[in-house]
């Protein structure tokens, strides 16, 4: 047979499947992949319950259903004074993976530049080759994960088309802050680029960080394609509904790529997010406190135990070194122990890095977890800690 296609022949499975089996099959607490073990808001639940039962079950129209564009158009405005045309600056998607790849699609032609910041989401890097665009890659160094501005000054140049940025950022937990908003923005307008913006984690920042699209920022509007996520924003992962708000100028690539990905999006679901967008100011601020306090119980418990973390300023994942308990493997050998002798899943770090030497010294824990999972979880770490010193004693370590 001859070989089918080298990129995708070439890609592992995702970290994310390849972590959650483990942990099915070690009957691990899983603190790896990202999605909360409790259900989203009841009502919107029971919107979607009653959208499946009136009748309108047929292809929704392709850019999305008019309810949840308006309602979209009005988050924006609520949250961040866009002024967002409903009918010709909105794209619905199947989640923010199809918006994502969907904007890439929009503005990349095979050898174009695109910018993409290590550590960065599985998905980006081949995605962009997969069109042929050719990814200049830049990376944020821990433990502050300040952005390098020379080095991303030097990975534009005539040849760069667009620069895809995630914040709240994935696995980080950091917010862009808005001198490297504008930072980017300079950039971004000087070299007549475009900007992707991952914003999946919106809604979900803590000790009062605040999120700036760069959409808002001067000269941005027509530049950037911002992308929400429904499963995020609303605790409903397993929904897909991804929003894509982007200029009238740049809307009609984007609504074509996701015609040639999926067309249309389940047009229940939709309706049943727009009664989420419309939840009134209070639900959006308790997202962001109830997974505060969750992101403090795991946080002060990883440190109680012995490892150092790193600061949370967003998204739903706390990044703790693995060496600071006397770890002496690296990371993905850390993730595979854990689940397999303490009983409870993390995410190696280096699965978000593409480069060579990455660090290798970093777990990604999940925090969007009840209370009494994130407790058991920690019982069962300090008792595998606990086991191991008299090993290490015994070994001389
Ligand atoms: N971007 C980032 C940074 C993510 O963490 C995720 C994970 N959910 C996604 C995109 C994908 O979002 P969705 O589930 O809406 O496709
Ligand atoms: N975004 C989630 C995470 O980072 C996982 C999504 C997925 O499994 N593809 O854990």
């Amino acid at each position: 047979m001859r070989p089918m296609n080298d990129l995708l022949s070439a890609t592992g499975t995702t970290i994310f499947t390849v972590m959650s089996a483990l942990a099915t099959q070690h009957g691990a607490i899983n603190l790896g992949q990202g999605f909360p073990d409790y259900d989203g808001p009841a009502d919107v639940i029971e919107a979607a319950a009653a959208a499946l039962k009136d009748g309108r079950n047929q292809y929704p129209p392709l850019t999305g259903v008019p309810e949840l564009r308006q309602a979209t158009a009005a988050h924006n405005r609520r949250f961040y004074g866009l002024e967002i045309d409903p009918d010709r600056e909105v794209v619905v998607t199947s989640g923010a993976t199809e918006a994502i790849t969907a904007c890439l699609m929009a503005v990349l032609n095979p050898g174009d530049e695109c910018v993409l910041i290590e550590p960065l989401y599985d998905t980006y890097l081949p995605v962009v080759k997969l069109l042929g665009a050719v990814p200049k890659l830049v990376r944020l160094s821990p433990p502050k994960w300040e952005l390098p501005r020379a080095e991303l000054a030097a990975a534009f140049g005539p040849r760069t088309k667009a620069i895809l940025i995630n914040t709240p950022m994935n696995p980080t937990g950091k917010v862009f802050t808005a001198a490297e908003l504008a930072f980017i923005a300079e950039l971004v307008e000087r070299h007549d680029a475009y900007a992707i913006c991952d914003e999946v984690y919106e809604h979900l920042t803590y000790d009062g960080w605040r999120h700036i699209p760069l959409m808002t920022l001067p000269g941005m509007r027509g530049r950037c394609m911002r992308i929400s996520s429904a499963g995020k924003t609303f605790s409903l992962t397993g929904w897909k509904i991804g929003m894509i708000t982007c200029d009238a100028s740049l809307q009609p690539n984007v609504a074509k790529a996701h015609q040639n990905l999926t067309f249309t999006t389940p047009p229940n679901l939709q309706r049943a997010v727009a009664v989420g967008l419309a939840k009134d100011d209070a639900y959006f601020d308790s997202i962001g406190q109830e997974l505060a306090a969750k992101r403090d119980l795991l946080d002060a418990g990883l440190r109680a135990l012995g490892f150092e973390t790193l600061p949370v300023m967003g998204s739903y994942f706390v990044t703790a070194d693995i060496r600071s308990i006397g770890f002496m493997g690296d990371d993905v050998a850390f993730c595979r122990t854990i689940t397999e002798e303490a009983k409870v899943t993390a995410i190696p770090v280096t699965a978000f890095y593409a480069g060579a030497d990455a660090p290798s010294h970093y777990a990604r824990f999940a925090f969007c977890k009840n209370e009494a999972v994130l407790r058991e979880a920690l019982e069962r770490l300090g008792s595998w800690i606990a086991a191991r010193r008299p090993a290490r004693a015994a070994a001389g370590d």
